[in-house]
Formats: structure tokens, sequence, C-alpha cells
């Protein structure tokens, strides 16, 4: 398939001295800008496509008879922005390696939850629109599930029974003096533990331990097995 023939843009200027003068519609090289000799009889000239009598002077020759006006132009033949949904005139954004389809203006080019730039021109693709690492996890729940960590997961990834998923080091018995890593584990009411913590085995005392009674917990306690995935290069692309 063949792209459509753009028709060449055309500038006419006002007939009258007096009026300022009109801005080019191609940007031109500042105030040397070439203009035509106005010979012709001014005559209004009428937009094929909203119909209206063009009086700016802005006005594009199509094939055949009939002129355009320059917003009904600019409309049908530039690019629109995928964020704004405005024409694009200069400096269209688009991805390099295509994964992101469109164009963007350069200023609407960013994160689509925090509208932060990608510096380094990194940037991660999900559903279609650009989003900065943080939030493309955020959005691909591909943050990790440990309170105190929340962070990106790219790589091993430790899947809980809940979905949840974790950087392998940070899936840890609950209580909370154990670091031990769950591979196979016990969930009690919805928390993760070790088969020792499950028992409610607690020689330290903690108040605050909920699994006291070692019949009740190993009653409620579910046996575990973690998955592990890999979340490596998932999304990204510049
Ligand atoms: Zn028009
Ligand atoms: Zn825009
Ligand atoms: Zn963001
Ligand atoms: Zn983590
Ligand atoms: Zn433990």
């Amino acid at each position: 398939m063949s792209r459509p023939k753009l028709p060449a843009r055309a500038n006419t200027s006002p007939g009258s001295s007096s009026r300022p003068e009109s801005r080019q519609v191609s940007g031109g090289s500042g105030g040397g800008a070439k203009r035509r000799a106005t010979e012709k009889v001014r005559k209004v000239k009428a937009c094929l496509k909203c119909g209206e009598s063009i009086e700016d002077g802005k006005w594009i020759q199509m094939d055949g008879a009939g002129v355009m006006c320059d917003r009904c132009w600019k409309n049908m033949y530039l690019p629109k922005c995928r964020r704004c949904n405005l024409v694009i005139e200069k400096q269209a954004v688009s991805s390099s390696d295509g994964q992101l389809k469109g164009k963007y203006h350069r200023d609407c080019f960013n994160c689509n939850t925090c509208h932060k730039p990608f510096p380094d021109r990194e940037f991660y693709v999900f559903d279609g629109k650009p989003f900065c690492k943080y939030h493309y996890h955020e959005e691909n729940n591909s943050l990790c599930a440990a309170t105190l960590c929340g962070q990106p997961i790219e790589g091993p990834c430790a899947v809980a029974h809940n979905g949840d998923r974790y950087h392998p080091e940070h899936l840890t018995c609950e209580h909370p003096r154990c670091s031990e890593k769950l591979v196979d584990y016990w969930e009690v009411d919805g928390r993760m533990f070790c088969d020792k913590h499950a028992q409610g085995v607690d020689e330290d005392e903690d108040d605050n331990y909920p699994l006291s009674n070692q019949r009740d917990s190993m009653l409620r306690a579910t046996k575990r097995r973690t998955r592990f995935i890999d979340l490596a290069g998932l999304g990204q692309t510049s």
C-alpha cells in the first residue's frame, strides 16, 4: 500500500498592507520568508472540508479543485498525539524500536502515571502506553510485596500462594524475628511462616505473636509452595 500523496502547502498574503503579516504555515526561517506577489484578484475561498471562508490567508491547494483551510489540513494530514489527541506540528516523539505505537508531542511523552520524562530515554510499555520503571511494575503487578521493599522485580521472582510477588530473598517467614526464606512454607490465616513458626513455637515469648496455641494454629495451617518465575526484560524499550 502506498501512502496517499500529500498536497503541497501554499500561502497567500493578505491583500491589505495595513494588516499584520500572516504567520507562515510552514514555519520558514524567520523574517525573510519568500512571499508570492499577489497579482490575482482577491476572491474569498471556502474550505472544502469545513465550508468556512478562509480569511487568514492560509490555505492549501488540494489535488483537483478546491482549497482547504490550515486547520482542516493539519487535522487531516498531520499526526495526532496519543496522549492529548491534538495535532503534532513539530518534534514528534515515537518509539525507536516500534514497540510503542503512534506519536507524541515532546512534552506529552512521559510516564502515563507520574508524568515524569524519561531522562535516559528508556521507558516501559504497558497496554500500549509509556511508563517509568516503577509505574510499569505497578501496572504489571510486579512490585515486591514485602513491606520493607516495594521495589520493581526484574529477574527472579517468587510468587506466594495468593499471587503476591516478591524478590526471592524478600519472601521470608513473617515471624518478627525470623528471616528464613520461604520455599515450602505454611500459610496460617493468610500469613506465611517457616516450619518452626507455623507451629507456634516461640521461645522468645513475643506478646504480639499471634500463634500462641500450637494445636489451633496447626489446624489452620495450609502447606504452601513458592512458585518461582522470571520477570527479566519485561516491557522495556527505548
Ligand atoms: Zn476548514
Ligand atoms: Zn500531546
Ligand atoms: Zn512514573
Ligand atoms: Zn523486594
Ligand atoms: Zn520463621
